[in-house]
């Protein structure tokens, strides 16, 4: 896996699950089937046979002598029954990227939660004798506020996956989450803003070094052509889809590099606005 180094930043994406493929109008339930026949707007590496594929990973970002991680992913041993591919998996080519950096779980200082969905939280915790504890003992784990207490309320109706209590509160319960405003300074040069619509309170981080890791603002190069296309996954699509273009108008504007959760390797880009949407900028 290749490193991008920018600055006193150097940014390495650990996957888990390089190919996770769902029908696109699953992820995608605006999805115009005229847009198959777009054939340069569609690479088969991002949509083929009517699946979308995204990869499934974290950033570890290294700086200062600091290692922080953003978004933990599936994570192993999780009850997951709804998705074949997600449940109690063994899941360690996650750790082994972690250690193939020259880390342990120990050496993690920070882990940033950009939202508590299942497919974010996953390696928060690991079961150790039956029970979840955190998988990085020694870090300070960042949530919003917003966030946690969104679903903190609603997680008994609304956890589809169970990853609230198995990847969450166990932190929560260990006290060593904790909880931020929505513009925040995570470490030097890194600062919090709240991109909501995907769930209520999303977070993403912005590196003055100019990077921009969005979580999960956008899933898929899709949505640079068509910014308008929010995922059935969205608690608001409308807000999801401000976000996202107002996110990408300024990266575009900035020259920063796009980082979300989900595109292919080398899953970052830079992006220029085009006649329709943005194009990346290889
Ligand atoms: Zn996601």
């Amino acid at each position: 896996m290749r490193n991008l180094v920018l600055g006193s930043l150097s940014v390495t994406g650990l996957t888990d699950i390089n190919s996770f493929s769902l029908p696109v109008k699953t992820l995608f339930p605006s999805f115009d089937d005229k847009i198959l026949n777009e054939k340069e707007a569609l690479d088969p590496k991002v949509i083929s046979n009517g699946l979308i594929h995204l990869t499934i990973r974290s950033w570890l970002l290294r700086q200062f002598g600091q290692n922080i991680l953003i978004d933990c992913c599936v994570g192993a041993h999780k009850n997951r029954p709804n998705h074949p591919n997600w449940h109690k998996r063994d899941g360690k080519d996650w750790l082994k990227a972690l250690i193939k950096e020259g880390l342990r779980p120990e050496d993690i200082d920070i882990v940033m939660c950009t939202h508590l969905h299942a497919d974010h939280v996953g390696w928060n915790t690991k079961l150790e004798n039956g029970r979840w504890v955190p998988t990085f003992p020694n870090a300070r784990y960042i949530c919003g506020k917003q966030e946690y207490k969104h679903w903190s309320n609603t997680y008994k109706k609304s956890d589809r996956h169970g990853s609230f209590q198995d990847s969450v509160l166990p932190i929560v319960e260990k006290g060593q989450m904790e909880f931020v405003q929505d513009e925040w300074e995570l470490a030097e040069g890194l600062i919090t803003q709240l991109t909501p619509g995907h769930t209520p309170g999303h977070l993403s981080l912005k590196s003055k070094e100019g990077a921009f890791f969005c979580g999960d603002i956008i899933h898929s190069p899709l949505q640079l052509r068509y910014p308008e296309l929010s995922t059935a996954f969205c608690s608001d699509p409308i807000l999801a889809r401000s976000s996202r273009e107002k996110v990408l108008l300024e990266i575009s504007e900035t020259g920063s590099y796009l980082i979300p959760a989900h595109f292919a390797d080398p899953g970052w880009t830079k992006i220029k606005k085009s006649r329709f949407g943005y194009k990346q900028i290889k």
